[in-house]
């Protein structure tokens, strides 16, 4: 498991192409239910340590945030991934593991519906 970590195998991986929330529709997802950040939510839901590295396919940019992105072929989900801020801003799509993403949806998220 620690492998995952510092990413030097992803032998065995799926790779899933997500992009960013941005904008408006972001803020009904605003605050976890029953968690201080969004970090803290994607560890409680994945039972892992925050990583320590983004999660992001080639960067090596220290994990800051828990952000908000959907897979570009499915777009009625969305994830918490952790990401650096430069990729939290990134319009482009971009691969991560499929492991890293937690779903998040209305039942785990104060109601801001
Ligand atoms: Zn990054």
């Amino acid at each position: 498991m620690a492998i995952k970590y510092v990413k030097l195998i992803k032998g065995d991986d799926i790779m899933v192409e997500v992009k960013n929330i941005n904008g408006t529709s972001k803020d009904r997802y605003s605050n976890p239910k029953g968690c201080s950040s969004w970090i803290t939510y994607w560890e409680n839901k994945s039972l892992l340590p925050f990583p320590t590295y983004c999660q992001c396919e080639e960067c090596y940019n220290r994990a800051k945030v828990g952000a908000h992105v959907k897979k570009t072929h499915e777009s009625n989900k969305w994830y918490i991934v952790p990401l650096c801020y430069e990729c939290n801003k990134k319009t482009e799509p971009f691969n991560v593991n499929e492991d890293d993403l937690v779903e998040v949806n209305k039942e785990n998220t104060v109601d801001l519906w």
